[in-house]
């Protein structure tokens, strides 16, 4: 199964991608967790989107688009993948789908995490992210340990309220279109209030996937 996370930056895709790749069995992938790798390990990928990821603007398709690929050689996605902040604009969509069509393959369902703008706000401005297993949190200071593995939490810059801004609008202006692309294209499309206990979401969400 094919799952598309869909929904603005601090809608909680991050925080639910895990819990449901775990209940599904399946692996989970977020291009922004690759290209902070590649950024970290100063990969010619890393150098590249380093600029648009600190401003909050999107990478260029054309990356994502190469991770996808990639993604879709290795043996374990063979069962199916959780995308999470993969598709953020119609030529990433479309470009998705070329690829999983080559492979006779589709995206099984796209859920879309609603969450107010004010609530949005909120919750960037009080994110830590774990430098090492890149788990998100809210309300854990920077500088203390991830309970989970034990890395280092560190504020993500693109987190500023600059930055937050801009991401904000870049979701509107380009990546909102994407839920109108998969509504013509017939994919399942299924709204999630994303408000609540990471827990109580997670369940909205699993009872939210096609059986
Ligand atoms: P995220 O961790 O999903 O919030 O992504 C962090 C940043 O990585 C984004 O603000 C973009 O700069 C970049 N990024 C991640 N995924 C994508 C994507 N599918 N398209 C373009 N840029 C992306």
């Amino acid at each position: 199964m094919i799952i598309v996370l869909l929904g603005p930056p601090g809608a909680g895709k991050g925080t639910q991608a895990e819990p449901v790749a775990q209940r599904l069995g399946i692996p989970k992938v977020a291009t922004g967790d690759v290209l902070r790798a590649a950024v970290r390990e100063g990969t010619p990928m890393g150098k590249a989107a380093q600029g648009y990821m600190d401003r909050g603007e999107l990478v260029p398709d054309a990356v994502i688009l190469g991770i996808m690929k990639e993604t879709f050689t290795r043996p374990e996605m063979a069962r199916g993948v959780i995308l999470d902040g993969v598709v953020r604009t119609v030529p990433q969509a479309e470009g998705l789908e070329r690829v999983l069509r080559e492979l006779g393959r589709q995206v099984d369902a796209v859920l879309l995490f609603e969450v107010p703008d004010d609530e949005l706000v909120r919750r960037l401005s009080g994110r830590t992210i774990c430098d090492r297993c890149q788990t998100p949190y809210t309300g854990r200071e920077p500088g203390t340990s991830c309970p989970k593995c034990g890395g280092t939490l560190v504020r993500r810059k693109d987190d500023d309220p600059d930055a937050v801004r801009r991401r904000l609008r870049v979701y509107r202006d380009q990546t909102a279109p994407v839920i109108d692309w998969y509504r013509d294209n017939g994919t399942p499309l299924v709204a999630v209030d994303a408000v609540g206990s990471p827990a109580d979401v997670t369940e909205r969400v699993v009872r939210a996937l096609p059986k």
